[in-house]
């Protein structure tokens, strides 16, 4: 799976300065999630095609388990790529709905450079660590 290429989006970088949030804000993160959500999904092509050449190629039968598990893990990668994409439909519409950049969980602001180093985000720092323990 490739990072996101950030790369198109221009200059503009969220400022704590700035209003949290303000409509700059806004639209810089959805074109960010817009990018990135485009990238999944042609990798996801990408995948199923490779998978379909492949197929195409099974003529030796030793090869056929290689195969498998290079398939197996293309699934898994794909699965990766589908789940991801929809947290990025549930991020986009958090952004329309006007919640985006806070936590879910105690409704604390998401600092900016947390949310620019994952803009799929819902939780604060401090909830996602909570979380994270509880599940150990
Ligand atoms: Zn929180």
């Amino acid at each position: 799976m490739s990072n996101p290429d950030f790369q198109d989006i221009k200059n503009y970088k969220p400022s704590k300065n700035e209003e949290f949030m303000n409509p700059k804000q806004l639209s810089h993160f959805k074109k960010k999630l817009t990018i990135w959500r485009n990238q999944l999904v042609n990798d996801a092509k990408s995948t199923i095609n490779h998978i379909q050449e492949d197929s195409n190629k099974v003529a030796d039968i030793i090869d056929r388990a290689t195969l498998e598990e290079e398939f197996a893990l293309e699934f898994r990668t794909r699965d990766r790529e589908r789940k991801l994409i929809n947290k990025i439909d549930k991020t986009l519409h958090e952004i329309e709905l006007g919640n985006y950049g806070y936590c879910k969980t105690c409704g604390a602001i998401i600092s900016l450079l947390r949310l620019e180093a994952r803009p799929t985000a819902s939780e604060c720092i401090d909830c996602k660590t909570i979380a994270e323990k509880k599940e150990i």
